[in-house]
């Protein structure tokens, strides 16, 4: 089932959380909407699902070709789970599962039998069957989260909508669900759609990424797409760390900090004020100049303990940088606070500014 949102904007009062917002999700993806807290997310999670209507007048909403803004959340055939896990506490881990198979009109129930078997079948999927019998209170929170998808999926739905599932969980528990949602979406391909302001689990999950900052889309693509191809400035910056520099562009040239770089004028037609962008990653240090245009700067503080030493620096016109390198190659560079060093930006992006 795929989903189009055609040029939905949403007020509050006088508060536009939505403006005119168009994306299409093809069937069996799993796209995740990111962006910060208030940018929208929600609403338009609960636009697609039917629980909240876009203004009158605005755009539309069609479910495989079919438009579906007029109709009700029930007959739109979605799935949810939301970040606080709404299980019925006096329910078992069986009947919470079961209860939206059992609560269906006479005719299209299942019968008992088949709705045990429905149940076990899902609860092995979401890794749970042997604690059918359990009670949510007897549950992790991670394990209540697989209970909520389950209970999602007993009805089968054409499209699932997770609304920060795992928003509310430790960030090891986090890093294992995101792992299991990703192999349980590759199993069921059912049409998915997950918010989340964390970019790692939205990199990690999803197939294509919706950026989205103040009810806006900012950038749809797919996570290496974003990152490595941020289409604006507030993508670049939520999407990772990432050192700014105020530079110029000038006849095929790009001028920041002391280094002057070429600046071919591709896709961009910036010219003058621009703002100049390297992430951590990209930022070498070397110890000698060498041949290559370089950055003096002074060593500030060295962050060894990690999989990769962030090496935080200050050049002589007193910008703030930070780099990363291996731990193997800073152990052959004998750094140290105060150490003088070079810095290269190994790549850059340019923004006008
Ligand atoms: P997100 O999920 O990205 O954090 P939301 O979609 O929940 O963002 O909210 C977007 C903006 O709309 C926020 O500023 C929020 O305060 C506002 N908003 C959301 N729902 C309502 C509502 N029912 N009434 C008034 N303002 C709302
Ligand atoms: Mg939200």
């Amino acid at each position: 089932m795929s989903i189009e949102v055609r040029n939905i904007t949403k007020t509050f009062g006088t508060f536009r959380a939505l403006d005119n917002v168009s994306l299409t999700v093809e069937s069996g993806e799993l796209v995740a909407l990111l962006g910060p807290s208030g940018s929208g997310k929600t609403t338009l999670l609960r636009i697609i699902a039917g629980l909240e209507q876009a203004d009158p007048g605005s755009g539309g909403m069609f479910f495989h070709k079919e438009d579906v803004a007029r109709r009700h959340v029930s007959a739109r055939g979605v799935g949810f789970v939301f970040q606080h896990y709404a299980l019925f506490r006096h329910m078992s881990v069986f009947e919470n599962v079961a209860f939206g198979l059992r609560i269906k009109r006479r005719r299209e129930r299942p019968t008992k039998a088949a709705i045990r078997d429905k149940v076990h079948e899902l609860l092995r999927l979401v890794q749970l069957d042997g604690l059918a019998g359990r009670y949510p209170h007897q549950l992790s929170g991670g394990q209540r989260q697989r209970v909520a998808l389950a209970r999602a999926l007993a009805v089968e739905p054409k499209v699932l909508l997770l609304d920060e599932p795992f928003g509310a969980l430790d960030a090891k528990v986090r890093k294992e669900l995101r792992t299991w949602l990703r192999r349980l979406h590759s199993e069921l391909h059912v049409t998915s759609v997950f918010v989340t302001h964390d970019q790692d689990e939205a990199l990690e999950v999803a197939n294509r990424v919706v950026v989205m900052n103040q009810g806006r889309i900012e950038q749809i693509g797919t996570p290496d797409d974003v990152f490595h191809h941020p289409a604006t400035e507030f993508v670049m910056h939520f999407l990772g760390d990432v050192n700014t520099f105020h530079g110029r562009v000038n006849e095929g040239t790009v001028q920041f900090s002391e280094l002057i770089l070429p600046f071919p004028e591709t896709r961009q037609q910036i010219v003058g004020d621009a703002r100049v962008f390297v992430r951590p990653y990209d930022v070498t240090i070397d110890t000698k100049t060498g041949n290559l245009p370089g950055i003096e700067a002074r060593v500030v503080r060295v962050h060894s303990a990690g999989p990769v030493v962030r090496v935080e620096l200050v050049t002589s016109t007193n910008q703030r940088l930070t780099s990363e390198i291996s731990q193997e190659r800073f152990a052959t560079m004998n750094l140290a606070r105060d150490s003088q060093v070079f810095v290269r930006p190994r790549h850059i992006r340019v923004f006008a500014g």
